[in-house]
């Protein structure tokens, strides 16, 4: 997803092909930053274990609290050092489009390239691409 170094693939929950949004849990040990990106909808995220804020804001995402990204923001995701697991749970709408310092585009995911990713994975570690047909919407 973008991320460098600590995340980890954990199964998806929908994978909304009939309208273009997929929800996670996004789940992140120990420190690590996730991709500067822009999304052209919305996004909303709740905080399950742990804490983290973006490198452009001050304010800090903590346990329990909610998150919403609007249409046009542009953020990096960041899980403080002494934070020694994340876990947030976001329905991400559209997709995730990511840019260099300057706003350029480097890359996009959105619930298709999620879905190739899965197939991809799942059929690596032998279950098969199938499995994923259950996340799908
Ligand atoms: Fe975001």
């Amino acid at each position: 997803m973008g991320a460098s170094g600590r995340e980890r693939l954990v199964p998806p929950l929908c994978l909304n092909a009939s309208q273009g949004y997929w929800t996670n849990l996004l789940r992140v040990r120990k420190t690590g930053v996730l991709s500067r990106h822009r999304h052209p909808q919305a996004v909303h995220g709740f905080v399950l274990k742990g804490r983290w804020r973006y490198l452009e804001h001050d304010w800090e995402a903590t346990e329990g609290s909610y998150v919403y990204e609007p249409p046009g923001e542009t953020h990096t995701l960041y899980v403080p050092e002494d934070v020694e697991e994340m876990i947030t749970y976001f329905t991400v709408n559209g997709l995730m489009y990511y840019t260099d310092p300057w706003g350029k585009g480097t890359g996009f995911e959105d619930v298709f390239t999620k879905i190739d990713m899965c197939r991809a994975h799942y059929t690596a570690v032998g279950l098969g691409e199938d499995y994923v047909d259950q996340f799908i919407r």
